[in-house]
């Protein structure tokens, strides 16, 4: 009888999906290293969601993305949470285990601190205290990172301060909440700065909060990649500071799943960007 060994397929599970960038993505990295493949972007309404991961194995899938609205709720549906996804309350890699079961697991994190040490490589994590703008999911991510890497101190602002304060309940004593009125007055004395908020992304209100008091030596970065610069930047950048679009991320959180699922370590580099930029 003949092996018929299977392509492995992978996607991104998201509602809607068609902005996504991740098969532009793992389109780019399949064909760069010669590997039988494929990525697909898969729309699928919350209702249907458990059904479908049900289901994907079986079709030869080896494992997803998962992006909003799903990544809060497939903590439920998977059968192993890592410990970084439950402390973050969000996952967005799912493993399909050989042993027919599902693995979630939240890399946003490791993609921030990724970005920040290949664009900014004199960054020191534990060199200054560090500020968080937002309390969302992407700042849960960014916020356990950041802690995971020694920064001492961490101060938080968020326009809705309870999830603010949910975030120092989870995280302990090294967060500090802020009220968002007076969110320009944690800048003094940072060197790690990061906006988790949407503001500044295409077709959503600009970032208003005054960086007259960011410190020159602070790296900056925005999780908002589209624009790559936003107005946040531009103005860190005014500065005098080190600053990280928030393109890098997305590569990065990318890159243990693809090397999960079809067993090659991918490069983030320049023509990785130029690749998505372009697609
Ligand atoms: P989320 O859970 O919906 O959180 C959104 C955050 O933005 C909250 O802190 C929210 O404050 C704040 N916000 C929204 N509108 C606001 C306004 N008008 N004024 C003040 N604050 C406002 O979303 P998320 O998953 O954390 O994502 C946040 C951003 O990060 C998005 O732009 C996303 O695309 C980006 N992201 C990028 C990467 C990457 O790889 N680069 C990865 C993950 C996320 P409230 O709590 O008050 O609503």
């Amino acid at each position: 009888m003949t092996d018929h060994p299977r392509i492995p397929l992978a996607g991104v599970i998201g509602h809607p999906i068609a902005h996504s960038r991740s098969p532009a993505l793992h389109g780019y990295w399949l064909q760069r290293y010669g590997i039988k493949g494929h990525y697909v972007p898969l729309d699928v309404a919350p209702a249907d969601l458990a059904h479908v991961l049900q289901t994907l194995p079986l079709m030869g899938f080896v494992g997803v993305n998962i992006t909003i609205p799903h990544k809060e709720a497939i903590l439920q549906i998977a059968d192993v949470v890592t410990d970084r996804a439950a402390l973050i309350g969000a996952a967005n890699t799912l493993i399909f285990r050989k042993d027919g079961r599902i693995q979630a697991d939240n890399t946003d994190g490791a993609g921030l601190i990724a970005n920040l040490r290949q664009n900014a490589p004199h960054w020191q994590p534990g060199s200054g205290p560090a500020v968080v703008f937002g309390a969302g999911g992407a700042a849960r991510a960014t916020v356990a990172a950041l802690i995971e890497v020694g920064v001492p101190e961490i101060s938080i602002a968020n326009r809705t301060r309870p999830r603010a304060e949910a975030l120092r309940s989870d995280f302990g004593a090294k967060v500090i909440v802020s009220e968002w009125v007076q969110a320009a007055n944690m800048l003094d004395g940072a060197t790690t700065v990061v906006n988790t908020t949407s503001l500044g992304m295409t077709g959503k209100p600009e970032f208003r909060v005054p960086l007259d008091g960011l410190n020159p030596r602070a790296v900056v970065t925005d999780l908002v990649y589209t624009p790559l610069m936003t107005q946040f930047l531009i103005e860190a950048q005014a500065k005098g500071c080190t600053i990280v679009d928030g393109l890098g991320m997305l590569l990065h959180q990318a890159a243990p799943g693809f090397e999960r699922w079809f067993g090659q370590r991918p490069q983030v580099d320049d023509a990785t960007r130029r690749a998505v930029l372009s697609a």
